[in-house]
């Protein structure tokens, strides 16, 4: 059952079936106001934060 402060989509499934980018953000933005943040919500977060990380040190290499 997803908790009261939850948007109510898929909020309990932490796990995102063919998750890319453009999903996650998606997820992020209709899940921003899941309180307390739901398992979904945190792993597009994650994902994102992954993402950037990879960018930057991509970036940040002298062979980029
Ligand atoms: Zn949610």
């Amino acid at each position: 059952m997803n908790q009261p402060g939850w948007v109510n989509d898929w909020c309990d499934r932490g796990f995102i079936f063919d998750i890319s980018e453009r999903l996650a953000e998606g997820i992020a933005k209709i899940h921003a106001q899941c309180t307390p943040p739901c398992p979904r919500v945190t792993t597009a977060r994650e994902y994102l934060a992954a993402r950037q990380s990879a960018k930057d040190a991509w970036n940040a290499s002298p062979n980029g």
